[in-house]
């Protein structure tokens, strides 16, 4: 099994050797197989095994894996889970890029994959209700058919959940127009870990009522209870769009030519980085003619096609005014998929780079990110590792990657000094920790750079009220 040297906050021991003793653990087995039917626990080593990690190298196995069927279920495992001391970790699908689902403390994992049902979808409202254990893909597989879509559009949206998606405040490539997980859910229903049901935010498209218990739960990384339900804002798929790639010669100028797309207000609903390393892999990995350069940026634009004719000239205004070599636009929707496709793909594709990829996902204002991918560039020279950038520039969302082997110390620990200057760079510039894949086990370890005392003690009282015994996701940040 995978352990993660050098940041390793999780044991791989026998989740029994943990503080609540095998004979609870048995009896709570019992109780959990009579709630919930025996053939939806899962005890045996070999299927807990497939729960104990999500995408980064932690990993550690749970005592009992449990699949609910509703909220009135889900309610009565965190009762029993709470009188009983016995800590709980929330799953989606296990993409998560920060250790988030893994079970710190070993106890139970809930997985959500049978609450995965669409509620209601109420087309004149733009709004669809679901089980937070639906997939990303099969939500928009049931819009599209009607020329809908949810349009949060993470790498991973084959496999992440929308619980998963909540619980990370996942973005992805089209936040540039359609925002983040947040600015999507318009109301959730929660199981507070001491079983009762919650519901917060409203159907309506505001809601200025009260404190916004709903932003609360929406990137709390399964630490406040599970989300069992949500009702989303949907968006038409669009008609018309084209993909622009810009080719440069050096990292930098691309950098300076996303700050000025931004600064300039062009209208675009995608904007991504890719650097050299990312897009030689990607092209050996998919077999697209992405060009030969040391950077490139994939730039979507969507609308009518004169919007789209005129937003494309200022782009290429702009393109080639900060030094790109080669702009050249896609002739038709599947060309314009395909680099899509293509981008989506780098995360995979690095894996023959090296056996090892641990990403980041720091944020900096955008006019920062020139001299930011100049800091990556001298981070990667200093600790002799290569670090592979792409990212979702025009939030200033990169994905430095550090590319070693697990299974040299050496390389462990180079890794792990680029990565703690990459986020301490990233904060130096006016930035955040993570932009989209949360804290979880990956960068605990740094929290406290980016919050003051009291902001954590504020964050620590909020988490009492709601969780007083410290049975949610216990052993992260928080
Ligand atoms: C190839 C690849 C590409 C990726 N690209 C992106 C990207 O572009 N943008 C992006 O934002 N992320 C990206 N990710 C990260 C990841 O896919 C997202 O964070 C995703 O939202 C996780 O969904 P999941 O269902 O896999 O959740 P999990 O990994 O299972 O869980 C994530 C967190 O949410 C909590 N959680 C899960 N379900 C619930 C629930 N019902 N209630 C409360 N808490 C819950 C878990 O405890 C955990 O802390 C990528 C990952 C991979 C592997």
């Amino acid at each position: 099994m995978k352990t993660h040297d050098s940041l390793q906050i999780v044991s791989d021991k026998s989740p029994q050797t943990g503080e609540f003793s095998a004979k609870k653990i048995r009896e709570t087995i019992i109780q959990l197989r009579r709630l919930v039917g025996k053939e939806n626990v899962l005890t045996d080593k070999a299927e807990l095994v497939c729960y104990s990690y999500d995408a980064t190298c932690y990993s550690r196995l749970p005592d009992a894996v449990i699949f609910p069927d509703n909220s009135g279920e889900v309610s009565k495992i965190m009762r029993l889970a709470n009188k009983k001391r016995i800590p709980v970790t929330p799953r989606g699908a296990g993409t998560s890029l920060s250790g988030g689902p893994v079970p710190a403390n070993a106890g139970i994992v809930v997985v959500l994959a049978r609450m995965n049902r669409i509620l209601e979808f109420d087309e004149d409202n733009l709004t669809v209700t679901c089980e937070a254990g639906l997939a990303l893909r099969d939500l928009n597989k049931f819009l599209r058919k009607k020329g809908f879509h949810f349009p949060i559009d993470p790498g991973s949206s084959e496999a992440a959940t929308l619980g998963g998606m909540m619980g990370e405040n996942a973005s992805g490539m089209h936040s540039p127009k359609y925002g983040r997980t947040q600015d999507r859910v318009l109301s959730l229903d929660a199981v507070l870990p001491t079983g009762e049901i919650i519901q917060v935010g409203s159907r309506c498209f505001k809601c200025a009522s009260g404190y916004n218990l709903k932003e609360l739960f929406i990137g709390s990384e399964g630490t406040l209870g599970i989300v069992t339900k949500a009702t989303l804002r949907v968006a038409p798929i669009p008609d018309n769009y084209v993909v622009v790639v810009a080719s440069f010669k050096t990292a930098i100028e691309a950098g300076r030519a996303i700050s000025k797309v931004v600064k300039k207000g062009v209208p675009i609903s995608a904007l991504e980085f890719m650097d050299k390393h990312a897009i030689d892999v990607v092209r050996s990995f998919t077999g697209l003619p992405l060009p030969h350069a040391a950077a490139l940026l994939l730039i979507e634009c969507l609308g009518s096609k004169n919007e789209v004719q005129s937003n494309l000239g200022k782009l290429v205004r702009i393109f080639r005014t900060e030094g790109s070599f080669e702009v050249k636009t896609s002739r038709n929707r599947e060309e314009a998929d395909q680099l899509w496709y293509a981008r989506k793909a780098t995360y995979g594709a690095i894996s023959r780079i090296r056996p090892t990829a641990i990403q980041g996902d720091p944020v900096v204002p955008v006019s920062r990110l020139p001299e930011y991918l100049a800091r990556l560039d001298s981070i990667s020279k200093k600790y002799s590792v290569q670090i592979v950038s792409y990212g979702h520039a025009a939030d200033g969302n990169l994905h430095p990657t550090v590319m070693v082997d697990e299974r040299n110390p050496k390389e462990m620990s180079n890794a792990r000094m680029a990565l703690a200057e990459i986020y301490r760079s990233a904060l130096k510039l006016g930035g955040t920790l993570t932009g989209e894949h949360g804290i979880g086990a990956e960068k605990h370890e740094y929290f406290n750079l980016e919050w003051s005392d009291k902001v954590i003690a504020v964050m620590k009282e909020i988490k009492a009220v709601l969780d007083p015994n410290n049975i949610m996701n216990p052993g992260k940040w928080i």
